[in-house]
């Protein structure tokens, strides 16, 4: 079953043109219509004004900020920004790791075996940013995949009335050896035989919701930069031919206080944290947690972990190191030799603007047919399947945010397992000077191959474990590199045309 997606697209940026004028200096603060405003706006004032001397196109781009500005009035209170927003980082962390007695998430072996113990705890770590008025909440858990669409829902909706927090993005590291989140309080859903689980699903929106504002209440400002080195610590796991690509980027975000004291560092990487053997029922941060212990080793401070496009990457040990302890702690030790290289400094022209795309792909598999459901319910177990088949028997519902930060790094995510040529793709061609891909976000859409990956065939690419219609992750690529170029103001963005489903889609 094929079919055309349509999307929903939610653009929040931040009009830094308006708080010159005086007038409301965020679309991001003023709640409801406005928020879904079509237009984008240019990242900074000086660079709309010089774009609208220099060309048309540019002309109708700040004309569009200027009425999203006139849209804002009256459906908010006016917020005034001081003449230069500053660049605030706040850091938290909290302990999420589950009582034992839960169905783990991950290998389909394990059906709906319950954890027995703990080999390391389970952690949730957050950076919230903060430049001008806008803010973006960055989320590394331990857990396999990011939350589900309605948890996202509550967290999004608390973030944005608490805190004034628009941006957010919050990723699973993939371990294999958490608990299963997906399950609800209703008799075959989870009730009744999971009620562990149940629980723990119910509660895990609150604890994230603390951990994003206890971060937010550590903003101060701040300074960032960013190192990237290329390292041979992934494998292409799924293909035959060669050459066999990999995504060998290891890119850390260093956040320091203005005193140069360390606020803590990002990691960004890409390899399946599967290091664990499935028949061993105790929850593990897999190697990012040996990962972290690392860097808080080498360096004393603290770390967050966003997994990347690693939907065919697995680790890589180099030789004569072995097992998910001696592999973090190897990429570990890279990260802190980076950390240390990286000087950061105060970003000249804070800005955060950013933009949440919905997409309803077609299906390859048909979660109507109850049949399917039963098959998937062997193969896992069957509360797991309902609560997963609910999610997709409209279309597989998934969701793509990119975020430029500071006019100068993109960070994008998606909901699921992408293959690595999607990123290594997107940051070919995106000119800003830093793009980092953070996979398994905010939902869990299973896996995104690449069409040369289908051709191929093979476990991630075929559908049973890839419903999403071919091309899926090439058009959501495409969209985040469009993003990323309107975001920045260096193409005016598309306009929206009422008609069919994209207007469906952007009224609801
Ligand atoms: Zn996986």
């Amino acid at each position: 079953m094929m079919a055309s997606h349509r999307f929903v697209t939610e653009q929040f940026t931040a009009l830094h043109a308006g708080a010159t004028a005086g007038l409301p200096s965020s679309a991001t603060r003023a709640k409801g219509t406005a928020r879904r405003a079509s237009c984008g706006t240019p990242r900074r004032p000086l660079d709309s004004a010089r774009r609208a001397a220099e060309s048309f196109p540019a002309l109708v781009f700040t004309a569009c900020a200027l009425l999203a500005v006139v849209l804002t009035i009256g459906t908010a209170a006016p917020v005034f920004a001081a003449d230069e927003p500053t660049f605030e980082a706040g850091f938290a962390k909290q302990d999420i790791t589950p009582p034992v007695g839960m169905p783990m998430w991950g290998y389909g072996d394990r059906h709906a075996d319950l954890s027995e113990g703990v080999l390391d705890p389970l952690w949730a770590r957050a950076v919230v940013l903060r430049a001008g008025d806008d803010k973006l909440a960055l989320v590394g858990t331990d857990l396999g995949r990011g939350p589900t669409i309605a948890m996202m829902e509550v967290i999004r909706d608390r973030l944005r009335s608490e805190a004034g927090i628009e941006h957010v993005i919050i990723s699973g590291s993939h371990s294999h050896h958490g608990p299963v989140i997906e399950l609800t309080d209703r008799p075959g859903y989870g009730a009744g035989k999971f009620d562990v689980a149940v629980q723990y699903a119910k509660e895990l929106p609150g604890k994230l919701i603390d951990l994003i504002l206890a971060a937010d209440a550590q903003l101060q400002p701040a300074r960032l930069g960013v190192g990237i080195k290329n390292v041979a610590l992934n494998r292409n796991r799924h293909t035959k031919r060669q050459p066999k690509s990999t995504e060998p980027m290891l890119a850390v975000v260093r956040f320091d206080a203005t005193d140069g004291s360390p606020i803590c560092v990002l990691v960004n990487f890409a390899a399946h944290p599967t290091m664990i053997e499935s028949k061993i029922l105790k929850y593990s941060a897999d190697y990012p947690g040996a990962m972290h212990k690392a860097i808080a080793d080498e360096l004393g401070i603290e770390s967050m972990f966003m997994q990347g496009a690693a939907g065919d990457q697995s680790a890589n040990p180099p030789q004569g190191t072995s097992g998910h302890e001696q592999f973090g702690a190897v990429l570990g030790r890279e990260v802190a030799e980076i950390a240390r290289s990286i000087e950061t400094a105060v970003p000249a022209e804070p800005s955060i603007v950013g933009q949440v795309d919905r997409f309803t792909f077609g299906s390859r598999i048909d979660f109507n047919n109850p049949w399917i459901e039963v098959a998937y319910g062997r193969a896992f177990f069957p509360e797991l399947i309902k609560n997963f088949a609910e999610e997709m028997k409209g279309g597989v519902p998934a969701e793509l945010n990119t975020v430029v930060l500071n006019g100068e790094i993109a960070l994008v995510s998606g909901s699921g397992e992408y293959f690595c040529n999607h990123s290594n793709r997107l940051k070919e061609r995106s000119y800003l000077p830093h793009t980092l891909f953070f996979g398994y976000a905010n939902g869990h859409n299973l896996y995104f191959p690449t069409i040369e990956a289908v051709s191929e065939g093979g476990y991630g690419a075929d559908p049973p474990v890839s419903p999403v219609e071919l091309g899926a992750g090439e058009q959501m690529m495409n969209q985040a590199l469009i993003n990323i170029y309107t975001l920045t103001g260096q193409i005016a963005p598309p306009p929206r045309v009422p008609s069919g489903d994209a207007a469906s889609a952007t009224s609801d």
